[in-house]
């Protein structure tokens, strides 16, 4: 599904050169920072030309798709929002490699409409498997990873989860993201045999009672998620409460909603809709905005789990042996820092 832009601006045949950067800025004049430019032509050299451009004025591309030989470049207003007052976030100072993500299946009992991975019922699965999930937790044990996430779709789907999650658990503490509604049966079972001081659920709930909830992931969800969240806390789990919103004012609900419920601060995660996937509204993030987060799934190693199947967020192909992909993941980052290092120079033109 495209990225719904504020303005579509038809490019016909023209380039940098030939008057399309004058309708871009004119475009851009037009709408708010945030907002979204779609900028559509037959000439593939446009977007190298957009892409440069987008690094020296702080917009960003976010998006790029091909259809009847028409490229569709979608280039968001400004950068991207940042919550607080400016100050840097800790995990921006995070070591590359000190959180590893995995993606152990993509298909999931819900669909939500926002879900970023494009995760469903009709998903296929691509599974990383448990013999390639042992693998990457011994080779993450000696390059320094201290905690690992993994997540689904909805990882409880796989038979082999206790399997994975041990091993994850083994080599560093970990967090298992899941929409908690399948924590019953054969999966509570699984659940009860891991180890309580390594493992701990993050739980999707997005709002204080079920309307939003259920309305971005399905009727009755909310109540369902709500008795998942209940079981791993009388089970004896750390349950951490995550929230996928769309403005301040749910965050701040939320927020009210988790001080009644005395849940502390590092048990609670509110993040913002992610222009990504099902989306169609949300933060449009480039991988610029992203502080990298190693994240590995069936197909290859990616800059960040808020986009584990989009091609601009793609690092490598290949996940063995684990030391080459992190080096391929701190040369990205170095690219990165050197883009933003020479833009520096080039504005230094007093
Ligand atoms: S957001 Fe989570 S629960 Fe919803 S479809 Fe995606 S993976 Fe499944």
């Amino acid at each position: 599904m495209a990225i719904r832009a504020d303005i579509e601006l038809d490019a016909g045949p023209k380039t940098f050169a030939s008057g399309l950067l004058i309708e871009l800025i004119a475009a851009l004049r037009r709408i708010r920072p945030g907002d979204l430019v779609a900028v559509v032509g037959p000439d593939r050299t446009v977007g190298s030309e957009l892409e440069a451009w987008c690094r020296f004025t702080r917009n960003s591309l976010v998006d790029v798709t091909l259809e009847q030989g028409r490229y569709r470049w979608v280039i968001r207003s400004g950068e991207a929002p940042t919550e607080g007052d400016g100050e840097a976030p800790a995990e921006a100072h995070r070591p590359l490699g000190s959180r590893l993500w995995l993606y152990t299946n993509f298909d999931c009992n819900l669909r939500c409409d926002y879900c970023c991975v494009r995760s469903s019922p009709k998903a296929p699965r691509r599974a990383l498997g448990s013999e390639r999930v042992q693998r990457i937790a011994r080779e993450a044990a000696s390059l320094g990873v201290g905690e690992i996430f993994v997540t689904g779709g909805e990882p409880f789907l796989l038979g082999d989860i206790g399997d994975i999650l041990t091993a994850c658990a083994a080599a560093a503490p970990t967090t298992v993201l899941t929409n908690g509604m399948l924590l019953v049966e054969r999966r509570l079972k699984i659940l009860r045999a891991l180890p309580r001081d390594r493992v701990t659920l993050q739980i999707s709930l997005d709002s204080p009672t079920p309307a939003r909830h259920d309305h971005h992931r399905g009727a009755g969800t909310w109540a369902k998620a709500w008795k998942g969240i209940e079981r791993a806390q009388a089970e004896g789990f750390r349950v951490r409460l995550a929230a996928t919103v769309a403005t301040d004012a749910e965050a701040a609900e939320f927020r009210q909603f988790l001080d009644s419920r005395q849940i502390s601060e590092r048990d609670r995660v509110i993040r913002r809709i992610a222009l990504r996937g099902f989306a169609t509204q949300g933060v449009a993030l480039a991988r610029a905005d992203l502080v990298p987060e190693i994240t590995i799934t069936a197909d290859g190693v990616y800059w960040h789990p808020v986009g584990a199947e989009d091609a601009d967020l793609l690092v490598t192909p290949d996940i063995f042996p684990l030391a080459d992909a992190f080096a391929a993941a701190r040369r990205a980052l170095e690219r990165e820092r050197a883009h933003a290092r020479r833009l520096a120079t080039i504005f230094n033109c007093a």
